[in-house]
């Protein structure tokens, strides 16, 4: 029988077990479940599905493993784990992305529609002032992956101006596409809004810098759910004061949970949201997770594969 640890806090195997059990069960994988630090034997284990919040930090007792599937979609705790030889796949989720673009769309609809102003100003004043439409705005999307590309798809919906940015160059129907370097100046220039949906790697840390920041149109708006280190902080924080970046919508920081005298908690011109832009939601997450054990179990190719080199 297959066997299969699951390595993750106890909440998530609560959160978890009977979906998966369920899953494994469905797609006819007959599969023995394990909830331990260290199981016996470990050496006979087949798969791992693994939270990089798990206490197991060595992969070294797992030879046989033939995957381990992440949780969470970012894999940069785990990527460079010297132990881990074993492929790795990260969570590509239906549940997570469209929890992501939800957060996206909410976020930028607030700043587009200038709601804030709105609820504070209830002064008995009938001052109307008609907001702009979407296809007069600019929003950049950094990464066009998973999510990123379906945070598009929805921005194109709405008629917003979009364009996209990722490694290799991407066909995303309705967006103006940019990769590299000058790609990316191309793609920040004059926009309103950028969107950060790049992994953590370290090819990507302090993408958005204060050269990249100064190229975006005066006064727009900096929305990251992708990761802290993304955004080089004191750069963000000069911008702010200068006007060159009017608001930034944080959901991700380099230390989380952010410490309580961070400015970025008082800062008026700062919207912290805790980590909670999207997350893997157990009841969708469990079929990637069955569908991989089967095609491992079937010696068909796994999806959603980490290039180690690329770290992501
Ligand atoms: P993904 O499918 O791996 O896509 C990553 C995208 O980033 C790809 O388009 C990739 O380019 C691009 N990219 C990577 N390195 C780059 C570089 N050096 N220069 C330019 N582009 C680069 O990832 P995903 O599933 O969309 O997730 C993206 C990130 O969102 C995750 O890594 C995670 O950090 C974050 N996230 C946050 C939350 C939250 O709750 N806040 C939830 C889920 C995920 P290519 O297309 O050329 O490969």
């Amino acid at each position: 029988m297959t066997r299969v640890l699951f390595s993750a806090p106890k909440k998530d195997w609560e959160a978890y077990e009977a979906h998966l059990r369920r899953a494994l069960a469905e797609i006819g994988v007959d599969a023995s479940l394990e909830f331990a630090l260290m199981p016996d034997a470990p050496e006979t284990l087949d798969y791992i599905v693994y939270a990089p919040s798990s206490r197991l930090e060595d992969f070294s007792p797992f030879p046989n493993v033939k995957l381990v599937q992440n949780l969470w979609a970012g894999v940069e705790e785990v990527v460079g784990n010297p132990t881990l030889t074993q492929p790795l796949a990260r969570m590509v989720d239906d549940g997570l992305t469209d929890g992501m673009v939800e957060w996206c769309v909410g976020h930028v609809m607030r700043h587009h529609l200038g709601m804030d102003a709105q609820i504070k100003v209830q002064d008995g004043v009938w001052n109307p002032v008609v907001p702009p439409l979407a296809s007069s705005r600019t929003v950049t999307v950094l990464g066009l992956g998973a999510l990123g590309r379906e945070v598009c798809a929805a921005l194109v919906a709405l008629k917003f101006d979009v364009r996209g940015w990722s490694r290799s160059l991407r066909q995303v129907p309705g967006v103006a596409t940019f990769s590299g370097a000058d790609g990316l100046d191309r793609a920040l220039g004059g926009a309103g809004m950028v969107v950060l949906l790049l992994p953590q790697t370290p090819a990507t840390e302090n993408v958005l810098n204060a050269a990249r920041l100064s190229c975006l149109a005066e006064g727009a708006v900096v929305l990251n759910p992708g990761r802290g280190p993304l955004i080089d902080d004191a750069a963000l924080l000069d911008a702010l004061a200068s006007g060159q970046v009017s608001h930034a919508t944080l959901d991700v920081f380099r230390e989380e949970p952010l410490p309580p005298d961070h400015p970025f908690w008082a800062h008026e011109q700062v919207t912290v949201t805790p980590h909670i832009a999207s997350a893997t939601r157990p009841e969708t997450a469990v079929r990637v997770i069955a569908e991989n054990i089967r095609r491992g179990e079937a010696g068909e190719p796994f999806l959603h594969l980490v290039d180690r080199a690329l770290g992501y």
